[in-house]
């Protein structure tokens, strides 16, 4: 349930309650009132989640953590292999990984 991103929870909230409204329309079923209520509960918990992520973010960035995903990737200059910046030796040619030129950006 976790692992599911905030706007899953918003789309699935949206046609559940969509879907159930129109059904509604048709037949006024408990069911479909109930349908139409637990969308809006998973809209809800997808804002929730939103806003949870975005605050994360935002505790992330003063604390100067955040960084682009390429950072993260060093080009060997011997064989052109992408390595981890974390290594210190390119895993296919052994050459020692220069990491200089990204600490600029
Ligand atoms: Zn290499």
């Amino acid at each position: 349930m976790a692992a599911l991103p905030w706007f899953i929870y918003m789309i699935v909230g949206v046609i559940v309650s969509a879907y159930s409204r129109i059904v509604m329309g048709k037949s006024n079923l408990y069911v479909m009132k109930l349908f139409f209520y637990l969308g809006i509960v998973f809209f809800g918990i997808g804002v929730y989640k939103l806003l949870l992520e975005r605050m994360r973010g935002k505790s992330l960035a003063k604390n100067g953590k955040s960084r682009p995903a390429d950072s993260s990737i060093v080009t060997c200059k011997v064989c052109g292999t992408r390595n981890y910046r974390t290594s210190f030796f390119c895993h296919i040619c052994g050459a020692k990984v220069e990491k200089k030129a990204l600490n600029r950006s």
